[in-house]
């Protein structure tokens, strides 16, 4: 039963590729076939919408053109036919099990953190929690494995944890990245190696060949899946893994955005001020604060084009600009907007 398409407007793209980047067979690079899929996702961090590339090895000689390989990080942000992250539906969980709320309080709360979603929905997502947690590899899984591994010579296995709030339980997924079947999940306060090696344990039991390893940079989801499967090449999911080191930067940064900001609230003021004023001076000053304006409407794309940095770059280039053309026109008294990108 899928849930009605977010019709909310996502906040911003991500493209992501497939973590495996040469040919388990060959070594060739892999090359860029098509959109395995595109969808909004509504997640705690708001709406986003999601590309997830799909590459394949382009040698004939090879034998293995049609063997897709796509993001396991794009395929772990929320399960199939839904639009709602897994840290929504954490969430969900821990609202019931841990704080005992009703889906009215649930809905409610989701609402205020921002994640648009009504009664219904949020019974649905309740639902599809329960689901999840009762993962496991049956009969018709491992017959569905055994279809990937004819098509694509082994498995590939992807393992995340979600935690929706701090200091409480992570939920552990362990996927299959080709099918994007879920094999388990479950929350875990500690999330050892060990005790994630739990969790990997009836996979390992399939004894099918596994040609992959993807993961965030956690350290102990890394020694679980190579402990049980040490001889297939691993690989970090890029994209979770950067965000992880760079979030002292980011949240530095975020700091520094409104900092800037705060400064630059003054030009309101001298918006008023210049309003009606036409003469050669006051519209460059016009021109000026629109600069400004635009520059405070920036918001960048973190980790890797951050925020704050591309504020404070643009509002550097606005005032040497001022100081330039004060320069030019000689000791004369500065504009107004001058004083507030100090
Ligand atoms: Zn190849």
């Amino acid at each position: 039963m899928p849930l009605p398409k977010n019709r909310i407007v996502p906040e911003k793209k991500i493209y992501y590729r497939a973590e495996i980047e040469n040919c388990p067979d060959c070594g060739r690079k892999l090359k860029r076939h098509h959109t395995a899929w595109k969808k909004n996702i509504a997640t705690l961090q708001g709406v986003i919408q999601v590309w997830n590339m799909a590459y394949h090895c382009p040698d004939e000689s090879c034998g293995n053109t049609k063997r897709y390989f796509n993001s396991a990080q794009a395929g772990a942000l929320c399960m199939k036919h839904t639009s709602y992250g897994f840290d929504v539906l954490a969430l969900v969980g821990e609202l019931r099990f841990k704080h005992h709320l009703t889906i009215g309080e649930i809905t409610k709360e989701l609402n205020e953190r921002g994640v648009a979603t009504s009664e219904r929905n949020s019974m649905r997502l309740y639902e599809r929690y329960l689901t999840l947690l009762r993962a496991s590899v049956t009969e018709q899984v491992r017959l569905e494995l055994e279809r990937v591994v004819q098509v694509n010579k082994g498995i590939m296995l992807s393992m995340d944890g979600v935690q929706p709030e701090k200091g409480n339980e992570t939920l552990y997924v362990v996927r299959e990245v080709f099918s994007g079947l879920i094999l388990s999940a479950k929350n875990l306060k500690s999330g050892s190696a060990p005790e994630l090696q739990t969790l990997l344990q009836p996979v390992k039991e399939l004894g099918f060949p596994v040609i992959g390893l993807v993961s965030d940079g956690q350290h102990s989801i890394r020694l679980a899946m190579e402990a049980m499967w040490p001889e297939a090449p691993y690989q970090y999911c890029q994209y979770h893994y950067l965000k992880d080191i760079a979030k002292p930067v980011v949240d530095i940064d975020r700091k520094l955005k409104t900092g800037i900001k705060k400064s630059l609230r003054g030009i309101r003021e001298i918006e008023k001020q210049i309003e009606k004023e036409t003469s050669a001076e006051a519209e460059i000053a016009k021109d000026y604060l629109a600069a400004v304006r635009s520059i405070l409407l920036e918001d960048g794309n973190p980790p890797l084009d951050l925020p704050g940095i591309r504020i404070f770059e643009n509002a550097q280039a606005v005032q040497q600009s001022l100081e330039n053309s004060l320069a030019k026109k000689g000791a004369h008294a500065p504009e107004k907007g001058s004083q507030n990108l100090q």
